[in-house]
């Protein structure tokens, strides 16, 4: 056994995998602690039965499919997962703005919107890359809001970016920095102009971005994934909360000091602000303002169990506009046929929200919203088709990547790294970042403790 203890905390996929990984290496000692009843943090499925039909629901907490790009990534999963996963499922997603749907990605494909529409969306491109090629300085660094300018002009940044990206990252694109973009910049399709005139023109089938095929699994829905890397390692508490940590002596307390373990290394997964805010134990002064002003917004996701064998809108479908409470609306049984009881189908709701708590009563307003949004957009016949319900609130869902994310980012990771807290993960590590990043960073991580000890 080599010596110090490893302290991973959170079993979401990154903390998994880095039990995982240190399983793998052999004689490290190490222990995963988890606050939820099951391991999987954003990648959690609950299991919903329906009085009167056999089966269940399986209703992905978020809508969660596997864009995995890296060998490794493909090769391990597809290990984990065995004869428990479809592969290469092509993507069929969709928009629905100005009362029709028009196929994702926006900017490729304005065919079957109002004329009007696409002739400012079409101009304003060709305007844009005119301009572009035409200018001889290179525009400066700026806001994502120039950037959609810049790359696809006026009239789809009006009809689709700009209303889009507000509703998810609930502040306006003028706010937000490129930052997001530059980790993978796949994650915002990029056609060219001809592309553009033909998406005008005709019904283009062609396919954009980075996730133009995914892997899911069959049966059990995301949650099999987790659970496939949770019987792999050793040394799990479920149920149990990271309540205190003391860096100078090194321990860890959890449950408010019911259970304490001293460290050599802590990895941590919790949200940056609550570690710093609420776990850590004194904490300079300048890392606390630096933690205080880590913006993200919130998600309300709704699963819905449906009385009608199928649904008709691909697997997923994005919605821009203001009057449609919900960023993004999902079809699990395309996913899977296994994801619905005989004769059913389901419906996934997601809708981002600024950060403060919402009261029960807001909560049911945003339901009972996004219930009629569905119906006006020819998704539900009526609302009686609705046969159950499950909703979550994820209080972290997108980090804010505003002008100052780096710098005090940057501030809090330094004063960690000194105290050899890696603090990793979508949140640990305050980014916008994808399952297959977990998983490599879990291994990373892994691979730099080994080194370090
Ligand atoms: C709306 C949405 C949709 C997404 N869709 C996709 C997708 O389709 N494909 C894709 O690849 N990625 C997707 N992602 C991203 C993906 O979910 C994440 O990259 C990944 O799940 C992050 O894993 P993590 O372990 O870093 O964080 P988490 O999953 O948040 O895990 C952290 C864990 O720490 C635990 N924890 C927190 N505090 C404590 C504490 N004090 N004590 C003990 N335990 C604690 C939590 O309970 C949790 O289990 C999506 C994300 C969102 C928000």
């Amino acid at each position: 056994m080599m010596a110090g203890k490893m302290l991973i905390i959170g079993a979401g996929l990154t903390g998994l995998s880095t039990a995982f990984h240190l399983e793998k290496m052999g004689g490290i000692d190490y222990s995963v602690y988890e606050k939820e009843k099951r391991v999987g943090g954003l990648c959690r499925s609950e299991y919903k039965p329906c009085p009167g039909l056999k089966g269940k629901f399986t209703f992905d907490i978020l809508g969660h499919l596997l864009h995995l790009k890296e060998e490794y990534t493909i090769g391990l999963v597809r290990r984990l997962l065995k004869e428990n996963l479809t592969t290469d499922i092509p993507r069929d997603s969709w928009i629905y703005s100005k009362g029709v749907y028009t196929r994702y990605p926006f900017q490729a494909n304005t065919y079957g919107l109002p004329p009007k529409v696409v002739k400012e969306c079409v101009f304003g491109f060709i305007s844009a890359k005119y301009h572009s090629l035409h200018c001889k300085t290179r525009p400066p660094e700026g806001s994502f809001y120039n950037w959609i300018l810049q790359n696809f002009g006026e009239g789809i940044a009006k009809h689709f970016m700009i209303p889009y990206n507000q509703k998810i990252w609930t502040v306006h694109p003028r706010d937000l920095t490129c930052g997001w973009i530059k980790v993978n910049p796949k994650y915002v399709p990029s056609p060219n102009i001809q592309e553009v005139v033909i998406g005008a023109l005709e019904d283009q089938k062609k396919h954009f971005g980075y996730n133009v095929r995914f892997d899911y699994p069959r049966r059990g829905g995301i949650q099999k994934l987790p659970d496939a890397f949770e019987a792999k390692i050793k040394n799990l508490e479920l149920n149990t909360n990271f309540s205190r940590v003391n860096i100078r002596k090194k321990v860890a307390y959890f449950d408010g000091g019911k259970i304490e373990e001293k460290f050599r290394f802590l990895v941590s997964t919790v949200p940056l602000p609550e570690l710093i805010l609420e776990i850590i134990e004194d904490v300079p002064e300048k890392v606390k303002n630096a933690a205080l002003k880590l913006k993200y917004t919130s998600v309300l996701s709704l699963n819905l169990g449906i009385k009608r064998e199928e649904m008709d809108h691909g697997h997923w479908v994005y919605f821009p506009e203001k009057e449609y409470l919900f960023y993004r609306v999902g079809f699990p049984k395309k996913f899977s046929d296994e994801m619905c009881p005989p004769g059913t189908s389901s419906v996934y709701v997601e809708i981002a929200y600024k950060p403060e708590p919402i009261t029960q009563e807001k909560e049911e307003k945003f339901v009972a919203r996004a219930k009629k949004n569905l119906v006006k957009a020819g998704i539900l016949r009526t609302e009686r088709e609705i046969l159950v319900e499950h909703r979550e609130r994820i209080a972290y869902a997108y980090v804010i990547y505003d002008r100052n994310r780096d710098r005090n980012l940057k501030i809090i990771q330094d004063y960690l790294k000194e105290k050899d807290i890696y603090s990793v993960g979508r949140y640990g590590g305050w980014k916008y970042s994808t399952m297959e990043e977990a998983i490599l960073e879990g291994k990373e991580v892994a691979e730099k403790l080994v080194s370090e000890l």
